[in-house]
């Protein structure tokens, strides 16, 4: 990336981290994904038990590949073979693991966190449950406000999304949202967080580069 790119982006990355510990959230910046695995290795215990909401980033990082090599007990959504009853399994123990990776569709420059979900599981487990929530986003997640945040959603993860999970839905043909009634709707639950009541129990790496959608 250009450096004065560079510098624009790490402004306002200092302005995020700045607001996230206002909000009672930790923020940490990473330029790269190997500097990313190293902070992982500073901030997960091993021997702790750990879990992954549904992710791009956490591929595109290796964090998933990462988690099956490192010594935890990972409850893994993404392991060959399983049913939907094992899913369903993994989803609600989840709640009550040390460590939920994740990361999110849009974080604004006050440190909020901006997700839409299909299902739920994900932005509850951030909500509620997890003893340390760890987000992880590419630059290209940042916006400016709520409504760039909305807009981030209707314009670009969602539509994404939907493409790459092979969805019927209009958005996945036009690029954007058109506010849909299908049964194969990937938005029904939206969620910001503002602020945690439990200090630091959210913890968001904003890594340097271009990640998932
Ligand atoms: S509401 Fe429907 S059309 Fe809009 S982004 Fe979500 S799935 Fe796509």
């Amino acid at each position: 990336m250009d450096q004065n790119m560079k510098w624009l982006y790490k402004t306002k990355v200092n302005e995020i981290i700045s607001n996230l510990e206002k909000n009672n959230m930790q923020g940490f910046y990473v330029n790269n994904k190997e500097e990313l695995i190293n902070k992982l290795d500073e901030l997960v215990k091993d021997n702790s038990s750990v879990s992954v909401g549904g992710s791009v980033t956490l591929f595109e990082t290796g964090v998933i590949d990462y988690l099956k090599n490192k010594e935890v007990k990972f409850y893994n959504r993404y392991e060959e073979g399983l049913s939907k009853e094992d899913i369903k399994e993994i989803y609600r123990k989840s709640f009550s693991v040390d460590y939920y990776f994740t990361s999110t569709q849009a974080i604004t420059l006050d440190g909020e966190l901006y997700n839409v979900d299909g299902r739920g599981n994900r932005v509850a487990a951030m909500l509620y449950g997890p003893d340390n929530v760890i987000v992880i986003a590419g630059i290209n997640k940042i916006v400016d406000d709520f409504d760039s945040a909305i807009k981030r959603n209707r314009n670009i993860s969602a539509p994404v999304n939907a493409k790459r999970l092979n969805r019927k839905t209009p958005c996945a043909k036009t690029g954007y949202c058109m506010e849909c009634n299908s049964s194969d709707r990937i938005c029904n639950e939206y969620t910001l967080i503002k602020r945690q009541f439990e200090k630091d129990r959210i913890k968001v790496i904003i890594v340097g580069e271009h990640l998932g959608y």
